[in-house]
C-alpha cells in the first residue's frame, strides 16, 4: 500500500511527499489476525465505522502496543464518552452536540485532546451522515473551541456511484472549503479523503489521510 501511495504522490504536480499522506487501515468485519499481521508489518492506524467494534477490538488487541483507533462511522451522542475513551481520532463529528460530549469526556478523564475532523455531506445525500458544505464553517468554528478536542480538519465520503469526474470534484471540494475554513479556525492539517478505490484521486486533490480497507485486507468477510 505504501508504494501506491508513493507513486500517486509522486504523480502529482508539483509532487508530494509520500511521508505527508497517513493510512488509516480500516479494519471493519476482519478478523484479528489480519490486524495483527497488520501491525506487525507496522501499521498502527486503524479505522471502524462502529464504537462497540472498537472496544471488543481494544479488549482483545491489548497486546498490540502503540495502536490507535480512528472512529470513521457516525457518532451517536450516547456513544460519545465511550468513543473519548477509545479513541485517537474521531472523524465523522456532524452536531455540536456530540463535539461537545467527546470534549468533555476527554477534558475529564484528564486525558490530552482528542484529534478531530467534521465530516462533510458534499453531495447533500439524504443517506449519508455529515454536515452540509454551507454549515461547515459554523460548526468547525465551534468545535474549534470545545476543551478536550483538537479540530484537525475535515472528512468526506462521496458518492458511491461517483464517477472519476465527480470524485475528483468532490476532493477538490473539501480542500477549498478547508481552506475557507482555515481563515475563520486557524491552520488545519487534515484533509480525510479517499478509500481503496479512489485514492489515487484524493491524493491528486490533497489528501493528508486515505483510509483503506479491502485494498489492504482484500474483501471483508460478511
Ligand atoms: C469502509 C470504509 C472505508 C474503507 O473502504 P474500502 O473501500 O474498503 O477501502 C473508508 N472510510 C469509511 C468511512 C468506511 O466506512
Amino acid at each position: 500500500m505504501r508504494e501506491q501511495i508513493a507513486a500517486a504522490a509522486a504523480a502529482c504536480r508539483p509532487p508530494r511527499a509520500a511521508d505527508t499522506i497517513a493510512v488509516v487501515a480500516v479494519s471493519k468485519r476482519q478478523p484479528d489476525e489480519a490486524i495483527a499481521a497488520a501491525w506487525n508489518a507496522g501499521q498502527r492506524d486503524f479505522g471502524e465505522n462502529y464504537v462497540q467494534q472498537i472496544a471488543a477490538k481494544v479488549e482483545r488487541l491489548d497486546a498490540l502496543a502503540g495502536i490507535r483507533w480512528h472512529l470513521i462511522g457516525p457518532l451517536q451522542s450516547n456513544k460519545a464518552a465511550a468513543a473519548a475513551h477509545l479513541c485517537a481520532w474521531v472523524h465523522s463529528i456532524d452536531r455540536i452536540k456530540v463535539a461537545r460530549r467527546l470534549g468533555a469526556a476527554r477534558t475529564e478523564a484528564g486525558a490530552d485532546a482528542l484529534d478531530a475532523c467534521v465530516q462533510v455531506n458534499l453531495g447533500d445525500e439524504a443517506s449519508k451522515s455529515g454536515v452540509r458544505a454551507a454549515e461547515t464553517a459554523d460548526l468547525c468554528s465551534e468545535v474549534a473551541g470545545i476543551d478536550g478536542l483538537r479540530l484537525r480538519g475535515l472528512m468526506c465520503m462521496p458518492e458511491e456511484s461517483a464517477s472519476p469526474e465527480l470524485l475528483r470534484e468532490r476532493f477538490g471540494q473539501l480542500r477549498e472549503l478547508k481552506e475557507d475554513i482555515q481563515l475563520r479556525c486557524g491552520p488545519l492539517d487534515t484533509l480525510s479523503m479517499g478509500m481503496s478505490a479512489d485514492f489515487e484521486l484524493a491524493i491528486e486533490q490533497g489528501s493528508t489521510m486515505v483510509r483503506i480497507g479491502s485494498a489492504i485486507f482484500g474483501p471483508r468477510p460478511e
